[in-house]
């Protein structure tokens, strides 16, 4: 006899569900039938806003952070330190440095590390455009906030090296953060300490 399942259509929604992080098989199952079947599922408008995020939030074009406009809600306050730019690896890291509340400067986010394991050089990084910022604005300070493994290690000695020639200090986050990178995961006490306690790569 010919084994029943779902219809293919709620076999898809499963088969989505089940890519995004976090949700195995099961929860997928779960999640989907209680879509179909719960009176307080709103599929149509979770549909609809992961449509909307889809179109309009961006990265913007100076920093990398998410805007819906042309520039961030960052990059556009004028009250912002011009003098500083924090560099991380990944624009969600931008958040958790913004909590402490200390950092009043501005941030640029390379799109990852340089890895050549993973095939990732400096060309695939925004670093060709962080040098044009640097000419452009004209900050005293570069503070770089990468990981403090062997890739955050190996892609802050790249910049600091590669920034040699401009007249700019570069510092770097004291240590202390998370190892293998993750500032994400870093507490908000353990990130301004990070923070004030900076040393310099070059000045
Ligand atoms: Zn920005």
């Amino acid at each position: 006899m010919k084994r029943v399942a779902y219809p293919a259509a709620i076999q898809a929604l499963v088969g989505e569900l089940k890519r995004l992080p976090g949700i195995g098989p099961r929860s997928a199952e779960r999640i989907a039938l209680w879509m179909l079947q719960s009176r307080d599922a709103r599929p149509l408008e979770v549909s609809r806003v992961i449509r909307e995020v889809h179109e309009s939030v961006r990265a913007c074009p100076r920093c990398g952070f998410f805007t819906t406009e042309a520039l961030c809600e960052i990059c556009s306050d004028p009250a912002r330190d011009a003098a500083q730019i924090c560099v991380v690896e990944q624009a969600t890291e931008i958040l958790p440095l913004e909590r402490t509340g200390v950092f009043r400067g501005r941030y640029h986010a390379l799109g990852g590390r340089i890895s050549p394991l993973d095939h990732v050089g400096p060309e695939d990084l925004r670093i060709e455009a962080l040098v044009e910022r640097i000419k452009a604005e004209s900050p005293s300070e570069i503070i770089l906030a990468l990981g403090s493994d062997v890739e955050g290690e190996a892609t802050a000695n790249y910049l600091a090296t590669l920034l040699r020639e401009l007249p700019v200090a570069v510092t770097r986050l004291a240590q202390g953060l998370p190892a293998g990178g993750g500032l994400e995961h870093a507490d908000e006490l353990t990130l301004s300490r990070a923070l004030a306690g900076r040393t310099a790569m070059k000045s």
